[in-house]
């Protein structure tokens, strides 16, 4: 099997990451599944390459080693692993959809899809655009997904139902300047890297049936699917953006240990009593598996 962690450029890695690698080793430890590690950059928009070097240094010294992809001595070399370097191959596999006529071109804008809309929650896209034939350049490019549930085993949450065409409608693999979206980039990536087990936060746990219907429309395997807990902040709420901001950069150049920061991430993750240090490979036996 074959498993991955895939960190974005668009900030330095958190607790909420220690947490997440915890999970990713532990799970790929106990079976036996290889780790590939890939960094997510396709929205050139808001990634920023100075966090590579960062985010695999840190990895490294909390001891977090991938078997495949990009390590330390590989960062910022050209590499399948890395989104930005991989452009034409999402392209081909929009192509791919396009032969069989399932995506299209929507000039909607972000406004005129809230339309009636509540401000909170999701985005639900009518299909307005759906039979319009626009041209697919310098246009949002949406999947034309099927009306059906699906239905999902979580290896940890059990069985899912999830309605995509209701939560929202035909989501967008490119927008309108270009930028690939994470959905399908990610789902592109997994094919082409054999992934086999995804092991994702529960957070984004609602939106795991678009990239099952990616890998069904393109005849690929569906993964094994592992949501995990996250980290809460003291008010039982996901992290707070000036949590989320005391980056393991930070917090290692003001002196804390890597044992340290697993101890803390443990803790506040409620996997652990109390916040001593511990080093990754002890944690990954005790609390983990
Ligand atoms: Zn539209």
């Amino acid at each position: 099997m074959i498993t991955r962690f895939a960190p974005s450029l668009t900030g330095y890695l958190h607790l909420g990451h220690v947490l997440h690698m915890l999970y990713v080793w532990g799970i790929a430890r106990k079976t036996g599944a290889k780790i590939l590690c890939r960094i997510e950059d396709h929205d050139l928009s808001r990634a920023r390459p100075e966090y590579e070097t960062a985010i695999l240094e840190n990895m490294e010294w909390l001891g977090f080693e991938p078997n495949l992809g990009i390590s330390v001595k590989s960062a910022r070399k050209p590499s399948e692993f890395r989104q930005s370097d991989n452009a034409g191959y999402y392209e081909s596999v929009l192509q791919t959809l396009h032969k069989k006529g399932l995506i299209y071109g929507c000039e909607c804008s972000r406004k005129q899809i809230l339309g009636n809309q509540a401000e909170e929650g999701e985005l639900c896209y009518s299909g307005i655009c759906a039979d319009k034939g626009l041209p697919l350049a310098s246009n949002t490019v949406r999947f034309r997904i099927p009306q059906e549930e699906v239905v999902f085993a979580d290896l940890k949450l059990g069985e899912q139902h999830q309605i995509p065409a209701s939560q929202c409608g035909d989501f967008s693999l490119r927008d309108r300047n270009g930028q690939w979206t994470y959905q399908f980039a990610c789902v592109c990536d997994d094919i082409r890297h054999g992934v086999d087990l995804v092991i994702r936060g529960e957070d984004i746990l609602f939106s795991t049936a678009r990239q099952i219907l990616l890998f069904q429309t393109l005849g690929a395997p569906i993964p094994a699917y592992f949501h995990h807990p996250l980290i809460c902040g003291s008010d039982g709420k996901k992290l707070s953006k000036r949590q989320r901001s005391e980056s393991i950069s930070l917090l290692r150049e003001n002196g804390a240990t890597a044992a340290q920061l697993i101890g803390q991430a443990l803790f506040q993750s409620a996997l652990a009593p109390n916040p001593s240090p511990v080093s990754a490979a002890e944690a990954i036996e005790k609390y983990i598996i």
